[in-house]
């Protein structure tokens, strides 16, 4: 994804309340040395970050977004994220945009060293071309977790319910599925659950109904999953959160994946045994998760 704009952030308290935040932006060059090399998102992955889809200039979600951002925040002991500000940074960052999907990323780092000032960025990019994942689907294979449902419950410093930069696992998973003749992969724990995709929310047809895994600690709740159980939800469908079951992802009348910049993917494929994919229905969806929401 080629980087388009990249705006830094000077950290400003959760509590200070400006009319303006824009002297604390600073444009630089998306392809130009910034971070120092000790920086310690570089060292270590140690920060937070949220992908924002934006469609035509409009960021979606935004509100959500920084809500996650800043629960990753507190999760790894990190100063609250200061909203007004955040959302000042993305409507200027937004404004680069042109027609068409890019995308925004929010980055916040712990900085040089432990108890320095933390480093913000926010950068755009154009979207990758994902009409043929949203159209003839994605292919996934499961592959396990290495931990109990009750693990993440019992390990926060796992930090497994958080967005933390640390996404070289999450990145080995799908190299991993792409070597198994897959496109993509979900996530199981190994008593059997389904929990998500490396960057996506699961979702299961099974007739009227729709369903995910229960967000907790261990997986993300997706801003794209809240958004589109809102949608079917008026749309007259009945929406659950459930422990959900290799099994019942096997057996669903339909499946997606579903994630802010790439939408809703459908699953035509678990572990080698097709699944039909609903071109109506997820034409629809993507229909809904292109148009400006907030
Ligand atoms: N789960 C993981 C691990 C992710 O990385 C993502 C998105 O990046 C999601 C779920 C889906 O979240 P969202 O719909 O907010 O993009």
């Amino acid at each position: 994804m080629a980087l388009l704009f990249a705006l830094v952030i000077d950290p400003v308290a959760s509590e200070d309340r400006r009319e303006s935040y824009s002297d604390t932006f600073t444009a630089v060059d998306p392809c130009g040395p910034v971070l120092p090399l000790g920086e310690l998102s570089a060292q270590r992955g140690d920060g937070v970050f949220e992908s924002i889809g934006v469609v035509d200039g409009h960021a979606q979600e935004v509100g959500p977004h920084l809500e996650r951002l800043a629960q990753s925040a507190q999760l790894v002991d990190l100063p609250a994220p200061n909203a007004a500000q955040w959302r000042e940074a993305i409507a200027r960052v937004a404004a680069e945009a042109g027609a068409g999907e890019s995308v925004i990323k929010l980055i916040l780092s712990r900085g040089l060293d432990e108890g320095s000032a933390p480093t913000s960025w926010i950068t755009l990019a154009s979207a990758p071309d994902n009409a043929l994942a949203r159209t003839e689907g994605v292919r996934v294979v499961t592959l396990e977790r290495g931990y109990q449902l009750d693990v993440p419950g019992r390990a926060p410093w796992l930090l497994l319910g958080a967005k933390t930069l640390s996404y070289a696992v999450n990145m080995a998973a799908i190299r991993e599925a792409k070597r198994r003749g897959a496109d993509d992969a979900v996530f199981v724990t190994s008593d059997g659950y389904v929990l998500e995709a490396p960057t996506a929310s699961v979702i299961l047809r099974v007739g009227d109904r729709f369903v995910t895994p229960e967000p907790h600690a261990g997986i993300l709740h997706g801003t794209t999953q809240l958004s589109l159980f809102a949608h079917l939800g008026r749309r007259g469908f009945s929406t659950a959160y459930e422990a959900v079951l290799l099994s019942d992802l096997k057996n669903a009348d339909a499946a997606w994946l579903l994630s802010s910049v790439r939408l809703a993917a459908p699953i035509s494929a678990v572990d080698g045994a097709a699944k039909r994919v609903d071109r109506a229905l997820t034409d629809e969806l993507n229909a809904y998760l292109l148009s400006p929401r907030h």
